[in-house]
């Protein structure tokens, strides 16, 4: 990835204090960290809280709130005493309205369940349960900040695959990059940072291909709910081994509360769930109880509101970008008008708009990525600061 430095030996890395010597804590810090590289986003959040009117479309977060029953029911559980451990798999109650759902939804697959910390929580528990060192995991580009991390993490190879120019998966690109190392492939609809949502036709295709060839495939589905134009397409419909990770965080605003949920084949979710006993224990008990209430909660009324924001902010700027219409999540990932996405977003910050490189998402430089989950005032502002510095 582009944005990763290579470091060869610790002490290499080793900082080195204002009297010039390396201090003896960097030599500690393991090689494996060297592939966690912030500095890109954390730039912006830096520079986002040092600007007094900021107009924000950096953030990967809802703009509502927690729904107001949502917040009853974590403060009922608090109060209730349901504030100890859980058991690793998930307390009962949600573990088995999540499961009714998931049954529902494909009858006919044997698919097993573990609730998590958030969907990271499952995304990190999913690379160690199956990644080994020198596994090669396939990942659509752009991609998610999170995916080349995690897999290297766990020792394995990221394996960039592009995305054709409407950022569509491009199977006969995928098809190529599939080796006999090939261990897992991570797919992400509606998709962070484009707002796309993977077409039938290539989803069909990965998935069975996928299955075909015995490759892990994961799906990474937390902005299920926010699809504007077409029904929601899971992997797991194509291929019934797909391990699906979900979350509450982008559908019901609990990006701080931490919760999410995996379901997929039973070897798969009993290898996650003896590394969650070890590593989280359980997602917090309390959120939990706040997550069975969310699943009794209509969230439409939100990706309505979702669905005019990406008509205003696309109607705003399509005569001054390159945009691929997003037709999910809350992300439109416009192409830059030249130079470099660091030169852009510098530029947009003089004018108090904050936004994030493509450069993060991604090994190439070309495009930039705006959140639309925030108020009108605030993307009304913002497009005439694009349409200004376009
Ligand atoms: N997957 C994708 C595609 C995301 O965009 C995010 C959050 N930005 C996550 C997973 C992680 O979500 P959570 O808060 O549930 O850990």
């Amino acid at each position: 990835m582009a944005t990763q430095p290579t470091v060869t030996s610790n002490a290499a890395s080793a900082d080195v204090n204002s009297t010039g010597l390396a201090t003896a804590a960097s030599a500690w810090i393991a090689e494996r960290t060297a592939h966690f590289d912030s500095s890109g986003i954390r730039r912006v959040f830096d520079l986002a809280a040092k600007l007094k009117n900021p107009i924000n479309l950096s953030i990967g977060q809802p703009h509502f709130d927690v729904p107001a029953e949502v917040k009853e029911s974590m403060i009922e559980a608090i109060r209730a005493g349901k504030n100890s451990y859980s058991s690793t798999q998930g307390i009962a109650p949600l573990r088995e309205r999540l499961l009714a759902d998931i049954r529902q939804e494909y009858p006919d697959a044997d698919r097993h369940l573990l609730v998590t910390s958030g969907t990271s929580g499952a995304l990190m528990l999913a690379m160690l349960a199956m990644v080994d060192p020198g596994d090669e995991v396939i990942i659509f580009d752009p991609y998610f900040v999170m995916y080349a991390p995690l897999v290297r993490l766990a020792g394995g190879t990221p394996v960039l695959v592009d995305t054709d120019a409407k950022f569509q998966i491009d199977v006969q690109r995928f098809i190529d990059a599939l080796t006999s190392k090939t261990k897992l492939v991570l797919l992400n609809s509606p998709g962070n940072p484009t707002g796309v949502c993977a077409d039938e036709a290539s989803v069909r295709e990965v998935a069975r291909i996928c299955g075909e060839r015995h490759v892990a495939l994961i799906s990474d589905e937390i902005y299920r709910h926010f699809c504007f134009d077409t029904p929601f397409v899971s992997a797991a419909q194509f291929n019934p081994d797909t391990i699906v990770v979900d979350g509450f965080s982008k559908s019901h605003a609990m990006t701080g509360w931490r919760l999410g949920f995996v379901h997929g084949p039973a070897p798969v979710i009993e290898t996650m769930t003896k590394l969650q006993q070890y590593t989280f224990v359980c997602a917090p008990q309390p959120v939990q109880w706040a997550g069975l209430s969310a699943l009794d909660c209509d969230v439409s009324p939100y990706m309505a509101d979702y669905r005019d924001k990406r008509d205003r902010l696309y109607a705003g700027l399509k005569d001054h970008y390159e945009i691929v219409k997003p037709d999910g999540a809350f992300y439109m990932y416009p192409q830059l008008p030249g130079g470099t996405g660091q030169a852009f977003v510098e530029r947009a910050i003089e004018h108090e708009l904050l936004i994030i490189p493509g450069n993060i998402f991604s090994r190439h430089d070309t495009h930039f990525r705006l959140s639309f989950a925030a108020s009108d005032e605030q993307l009304d502002r913002g497009i005439e600061v694009l349409q200004k510095i376009a």
